[in-house]
């Protein structure tokens, strides 16, 4: 048979533009797939529109072609993805493996994770329900392979019955990236540190919706000096825009993702320095700490 060809992709939710630490992930997911001959894909999480300002999608787009970041076929947008998210969800529901919920946070407050009461029947019909995924089905323990972090396992008990669809009737990201990861036919997801321990939830739901297993790869998080990841809340910086600045942020970038590039690369074109980049690129150099500190500037 033959081997499935890479996909890899790059899913922001467009809360704000990218900052060096998207950036970094961005380019992470793209180095690796192109040095895999294979597909990089961007697609747009905008499931939650209260936290998605209009035109942000299209700020996105522009900065990862500034920076080089060219994607193949159209870009996909999770705001257009509703019947394909419920479909899902009455899959799982159909099988018992989705149920409505009506407790509220409050009363299972005194639990580490939701305990499942409704798993059994609404608590209260009256109320407005969230649909969660029943943990206490599936196989234990969920584990998987990071590329770089090695083998992860957790146990279903800690990890809670995971929401998929919220009482407010938006779609939770868990159930939206494991849907459209397996409807992209994305082979390889790589991402932020920040997202290792949503992981499990993901397989999770691949393994009650039976779709494939992707493979994965966490990448550092660039974090400030005080140890917080970027956001636009501890004032990040924003991506450069002009000419040169690009081209070393670019290369910071690339430092931040232990590739070592070559001093004299450091003022090139970023096309330059993406063809050195995907040339070069090499997990093997990542080192496993979950942290990069962010670049001081000269
Ligand atoms: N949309 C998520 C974020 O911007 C990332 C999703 C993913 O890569 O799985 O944090």
């Amino acid at each position: 048979t033959q081997p499935t060809r890479y996909r890899g992709r790059f899913a922001p939710t467009p809360s704000g533009p990218l900052h060096f630490g998207s950036l970094v992930a961005a380019l992470g997911s793209y180095l690796d797939a192109r040095a895999a001959g294979g597909d990089w894909l961007v697609r747009i999480e905008d499931i939650d529109p209260p936290r998605c300002p209009s035109g942000t999608d299209s700020i996105i787009l522009r900065q990862l072609e500034a920076f080089g970041l060219h994607w193949d076929e159209a870009v996909r947008w999770q705001h257009d993805r509703h019947a394909a998210y419920q479909q899902a969800l009455d899959t799982l529901a159909d099988q018992g493996l989705a149920y409505p919920c009506s407790c509220s946070r409050k009363q299972w407050q005194a639990y580490p994770v939701y305990p499942g009461w409704c798993r059994t029947g609404l608590s209260d019909p009256t109320q407005p329900v969230a649909w969660r995924l029943r943990s206490d089905l599936g196989k234990r323990p969920v584990q998987w392979h990071d590329r770089l972090f090695g083998w992860q396992q957790f146990d279903p008990e800690t990890l809670g019955d995971v929401v998929l669809k919220r009482k407010d009737a938006l779609w939770a990201y868990q159930l939206a990236v494991v849907v459209d990861d397996a409807e992209q036919g994305i082979t390889d997801v790589v991402r932020g540190f920040d997202l290792l321990d949503n992981t499990p939830w993901q397989r999770q739901l691949q393994v009650a919706l039976a779709v494939p297993e992707p493979r994965y790869l966490h990448l550092p998080l660039v974090v400030t000096s005080q140890g917080q990841k970027l956001s636009k809340q501890n004032l990040a910086p924003a991506l450069a825009e002009a000419p040169s600045a690009i081209r070393h942020q670019l290369f910071r970038a690339l430092q931040a993702l232990d590739q070592a590039p070559p001093d004299d690369l450091a003022q090139a074109p970023v096309t330059t320095q993406l063809d050195w980049a995907v040339t070069h690129w090499s997990v093997e150099r990542l080192s496993p700490s979950a942290q990069r500190e962010l670049p001081q500037e000269p």
